[in-house]
């Protein structure tokens, strides 16, 4: 099959015409959990800073954190005391759990942590001190001087009307710590200052050198320039008609010129059932809770694999389980693959974990009965090589952690420590089966065995396979239904296997 270009390697390619430097930029404003659908603008991004170093061209990747965003409202998940802060940059507001330098930071922290086990290790920029550093104060002072030319491009390209006292530039208010509140009524480009009333009565003077920003439809290409940014991932809202892409293309054209970033939009992930994720609906889940469950590699793979205008329908339950297995298929075999590009810009440092097919592990771990140590054993009776303990406490930590939040009922057991009540109904040729088969157990060398077994049993008894696994299930779960046969079935202490049958066997 004819190879086509990964979605990555078209964008770098295209950029590299332009220039053989590219700096990559990504971000968000950290008002609450980042979610995993946040990760798709971070994930791309980091994606096409592979691509632009494979394809031979010079690239840096930065992470630009709004910290110096109001904070918009008192979000479910604050408490009722954060009323005061509403309107305050993120930066400047204390943080819910005490042990973070302010608000914006204790969302970072982990989500930075996260990155780290994603392998994406972007130079992180806080947007709270790109302002105190000074590094706006000219972007500032153009916006100023030409208010009345950014005003009509906004409401050109928007068709929003424009109130006449709006300014590009929003002043916190040196008495209530708000920016959203203010007013501008002067500036001073000499002394680098801008004059402001505000709402809570106060009137001031702030500098231009962090006391305040520029709003968001004239922040965001002002910062391109400052920062170089020639390639930039965002969400489709971004990328509406008139919406703040199109009025900062031309600002960043015609106010700053400086031509903007090549835009990569992408569309958002949806949560299988609850919608797109959004922090603000609550609809979310965290990348460090998703991280807990599903290997860095995957989740980057998740979002690789599509191109970014395609949305993403995220299941975390069974489908789940299939994409890890498609996953590790590609990495057992990547020369077969046609995705194979896919799967190197996915791969993070920590990849050469155990190549154990979570499936088994996810069986493996109920058969132990949830004990790490038994694991071991458990994963040696299934031919596996445990010397690499560290890569499968971590496929075990994510198999657990599947099992207790996202796994549908039908892959879960337990052994029954007692022999099941239902292998008393067993009819004549059912536990002819199992007396059978408590004598061949031990002829029987790994998993394909078992299977094939079981199989040729089933033939020479004239009983259904479906019959046979039935049996099998009920003499050791009590239930009709069970793990793969073979794998199950060798995994087990064989002693106890051939015991349970005999017992089954003779139950009445
Ligand atoms: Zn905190
Ligand atoms: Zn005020």
């Amino acid at each position: 099959m004819e190879q086509t270009i990964h979605w990555a390697d078209v964008v770098a390619k295209e950029a590299l015409t332009k220039g053989d430097t590219h700096i990559v930029a990504t971000g968000i404003t950290p008002s609450g959990n980042i979610h995993i659908g946040n990760m798709r603008e971070v994930v791309t991004a980091d994606a096409v800073y592979r691509a632009l170093i494979d394809n031979g061209g010079k690239a840096d990747l930065i992470y630009i954190a709004d910290t110096f965003d109001p904070l918009r409202k008192v979000y479910p998940f604050l408490d009722e005391s954060y009323q005061e802060h509403v309107g305050k940059p993120l930066s400047e507001i204390p943080c819910p759990c005490s042990e973070h330098s302010n608000y914006a930071q204790h969302f970072l922290e982990p989500f930075f942590h996260s990155l780290d086990k994603l392998d994406i290790h972007p130079r992180v920029i806080l947007a709270d001190e790109l302002y105190k550093e000074g590094a706006f104060i000219d972007a500032i002072k153009t916006a100023l001087i030409k208010r009345d030319e950014i005003a009509n491009i906004i409401e050109t390209v928007s068709s929003r009307t424009i109130d006449p006292e709006w300014s590009p530039f929003n002043p916190i208010c040196s008495n209530c710590g708000r920016l959203t509140t203010t007013k501008v009524t002067g500036f001073d480009t000499n002394s680098q200052t801008v004059d402001y009333t505000c709402l809570c009565g106060s009137t001031g003077t702030v500098s231009m050198q962090g006391g305040g920003k520029l709003t968001w439809r004239v922040d965001w290409p002002a910062r391109w320039p400052i920062l170089g940014v020639t390639i930039e991932p965002f969400g489709k809202d971004h990328a509406s008609a008139g919406g703040s892409y199109d009025t900062g293309k031309r600002i960043s054209d015609e106010i700053y010129h400086y031509q903007a970033p090549h835009p990569i939009i992408y569309e958002w992930i949806m949560l299988k059932g609850k919608g797109a994720m959004s922090s603000s609906t609550g609809v979310t889940i965290s990348i460090s809770d998703m991280l807990k469950i599903v290997p860095p590699e995957v989740l980057r793979y998740l979002i690789i694999r599509s191109k970014p205008e395609k949305h993403i329908e995220f299941d975390p339950g069974l489908p789940l389980l299939n994409l890890i297995d498609e996953y590790d298929n590609l990495s057992d075999d990547p020369d077969e693959s046609q995705n194979i590009r896919g799967y190197q810009l996915s791969q993070t440092k920590a990849d050469e974990s155990a190549k154990i097919p979570f499936k088994h592990m996810v069986t493996a771990i109920q058969i132990a009965d949830h004990s790490f140590d038994y694991l071991m054993t458990v994963l040696q009776r299934g031919g596996y090589d445990v010397t690499d303990m560290e890569n499968i406490r971590q496929r075990a930590d994510n198999a657990q952690n599947w099992l207790t939040t996202f796994a549908p009922p039908m892959v879960k057991f337990t052994i029954s420590k007692d022999l099941p009540p239902e292998t008393r109904n067993f009819t004549t040729q059912q536990r002819e089966a199992l007396r059978i088969l408590s004598g061949k157990m031990s002829e029987y060398k790994d998993a394909q065995a078992v299977h094939d077994g079981i199989y040729s049993l089933a033939r020479e008894m004239d009983i259904s396979p479906k019959k046979m696994f039935t049996t099998i299930y009920q003499s050791i779960l009590g239930t009709k239904s069970g793990p793969r046969v073979g794998y199950f079935l060798v995994s087990m202490d064989r002693d106890f296997i051939v015991e349970r049958f005999k017992e089954a066997s003779s139950h009445t």
